[in-house]
């Protein structure tokens, strides 16, 4: 019994990682067990067992996960960070990880937000980062505790460097944890308190910042949210809410015990 607990502890991570990662491992493991003349060591088997489960994940997040979550409700945000899509994604791994899914009028709404965003600012497109698992209500998308019923998503803002407005994308590889922090007299609301998820990440921290935040196009995009009838509710830090004239109604404070969104807005739809 003792030999499958390690099985269970991958089980348990893919599937919190990935949501389908389990299943895949599961059936590695099976497969592996199968073909294996002896039973060899747990990490020789794991070996195995993760070797075999890699194209079946990939080939399941690929061709049976997307029709398989759009019947049960939840649609895929585009996997492409580059071309001509009014809404681009800032890493593929949020794709290959099952981490983009939402509903369909939720895809809708960011779509639109989107073409909207490319006819006021010619050239800009909305990078979209996580939004949900493809299925499930119910199952959170840690470290997103509130991403677990497909009406969850994060974007990034829009950036510039001094000289030039970059159309898409974001400072970070993963889209998260490059900060845009406070200024001297900005409200601080966690300042000295440590809380779970609430991440500095200062190692991560370019510096100098060669991206920043280009405050005429988000500010833009977080009014064109708030005036969204569909939309219940968006979090940014409430120093970036004050600097894009974004303050009250919709736009909350997300509280200090969640992670950070001064690298991110979250919004939703009721
Ligand atoms: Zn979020």
């Amino acid at each position: 019994m003792l030999r499958l607990v390690p099985h269970a502890v991958l089980f348990v991570c893919l599937t919190l990682v990935t949501q389908i990662g389990g299943i895949a491992y599961l059936m590695g493991l099976a497969l592996a067990t199968v073909i294996s003349a002896r039973r060899p060591a747990f990490y020789v088997q794991s070996v195995i067992a993760l070797v075999i489960a890699a194209p079946l994940y990939l080939a399941m997040t690929f061709f049976v996960v997307p029709p398989l979550a759009a019947a049960m409700g939840r649609v895929r945000l585009p996997c492409e960070t580059s071309g001509s899509n009014p809404v681009v994604a800032a890493s593929q791994l949020t794709c290959v990880l099952n981490r983009s899914y939402v509903r369909p009028e939720l895809r809708d709404l960011i779509m639109g937000l989107g073409v909207e965003a490319g006819k006021r600012f010619p050239g800009s497109q909305v990078t979209a980062l996580e939004g949900n698992f493809p299925f499930a209500d119910g199952f959170p998308l840690l470290p997103h505790l509130s991403h677990r019923d497909g009406k969850k998503l994060d974007i990034a803002f829009f950036y510039r460097t001094p000289d030039t407005a970059i159309s898409h994308g974001s400072p970070s590889r993963l889209g998260y944890f490059v900060y845009e922090p406070p200024r001297p007299g900005d409200p601080t609301p966690c300042a000295g308190r440590w809380t779970p998820l609430r991440w500095d990440f200062g190692v991560f921290q370019p510096k100098p910042a060669v991206w920043q935040v280009d405050e005429e196009r988000t500010g833009w995009m977080l009014q064109w949210l708030k005036n969204h009838p569909q939309v219940s509710r968006i979090f940014i830090e409430p120093h970036l809410a004050d600097r894009l004239n974004a303050t009250g109604g919709k736009v909350r404070f997300q509280g200090c015990q969640a992670a950070r969104h001064d690298d991110h807005i979250h919004f939703e739809i009721p």
